[in-house]
């Protein structure tokens, strides 16, 4: 008995010691749990989560509008003339039998993105960034666009926007922005590689911030916010040059509020997106403009830019 608990005394100072250690690494592992960088995502944007968010970030009435027989083109509700279409895609590629109907509205078919763009093109639109749209909307007068002006964008940085949407867009001499969070570009196999982005940007494709890790931003306190804004900007502007990216921002999902609008404000942005179907409140709003979510249906398309 006597050897037993002498024993045991020997153990003691060495679990002292450990629990010591850990006592002294507590804070450091409470507070990498705690920032931003807890979050790191494992994988690219899925559609699936996609559309869980975005769920999230809109109204009833304006999911009725997206789910409802409102696919159709009848009761889109279609942008005064003389105000310029946002168009919002994310990947370009055939639709397969596994794309749900939700997941459907964030995939665009190749062929479909060209008659798209061929009919732009035969209408005599021009595509013009989303900067020099708001910079008109603030003084027409002494920022005048075409009469006819169309504003492309991308989210994410699907691969498929290079592989598929890029030649289109060179064929039909579009130009667009590509909203990229960077913790998705030269990671994932879904993702852009930034070469083939600097390819990109030398004919008339630029870049903007879709936040670091694409976070749903109205769960997040202000500073991870901040951050997520902050630090995408800065890897966007490091690896494509300041005059590739524009001061603009999409809210992932679309999730934004008052609070977060304000922000980008202060923060210095000309302006930022969301992604809607022409249904948003504050549709003229710089800081969340309407912009129309583009799926594989022509009619929707037909419907913004008939004569
Ligand atoms: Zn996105």
């Amino acid at each position: 008995m006597r050897a037993k608990s002498k024993d045991e005394a020997k153990l003691n100072p060495f679990a002292k010691a450990l629990l010591l250690g850990v006592l002294f690494f507590l804070p450091f592992l409470i507070s990498n749990i705690l920032t931003a960088d807890y979050f790191e995502r494992k994988n690219a944007v899925s559609l699936e989560e996609e559309v869980e968010f975005f769920e999230k970030a809109l109204n009833a009435e304006e999911l009725t509008q997206l789910y409802g027989k409102n696919i159709d083109s009848d009761k889109v509700k279609v942008l005064p003339k003389n105000k310029v279409v946002i168009l919002g895609y994310h990947q370009i590629r055939e639709i397969e039998s596994i794309d749900g109907p939700k997941t459907r509205l964030f995939i665009t078919s190749p062929k479909i993105f060209e008659k798209e763009m061929k009919l732009l093109k035969d209408k005599g639109y021009t595509s013009i960034s989303l900067v020099e749209y708001i910079n008109h909307l603030k003084n027409e007068k002494e920022n005048p666009i075409p009469e006819k002006s169309v504003v492309i964008t991308f989210d994410d940085g699907y691969v498929t926007q290079y592989t598929e949407a890029f030649p289109i867009l060179k064929k039909y001499g579009m130009r667009a922005t590509l909203f990229l969070y960077m913790d998705c570009i030269d990671k994932y196999p879904a993702c852009l590689s930034s070469l083939q982005i600097k390819e990109m940007l030398d004919s008339g494709i630029t870049v903007a911030n879709h936040t670091l890790r694409h976070t749903f931003l109205p769960e997040q306190r202000e500073s991870i916010i901040k951050k997520e804004i902050l630090d995408n900007q800065n890897l966007l502007e490091k690896t494509f040059g300041k005059e590739n990216v524009e001061k603009v921002l999409a809210y992932p999902y679309g999730g934004q509020n008052e609070k977060i609008k304000f922000l980008v404000q202060n923060l210095g942005y000309s302006g930022a997106v969301g992604i809607t179907r022409g249904t948003g409140k504050d549709a003229y709003n710089i800081f969340n403009l309407d912009r129309y979510l583009m799926g594989d249906k022509i009619e929707l398309f037909e419907e913004l830019f008939k004569d």
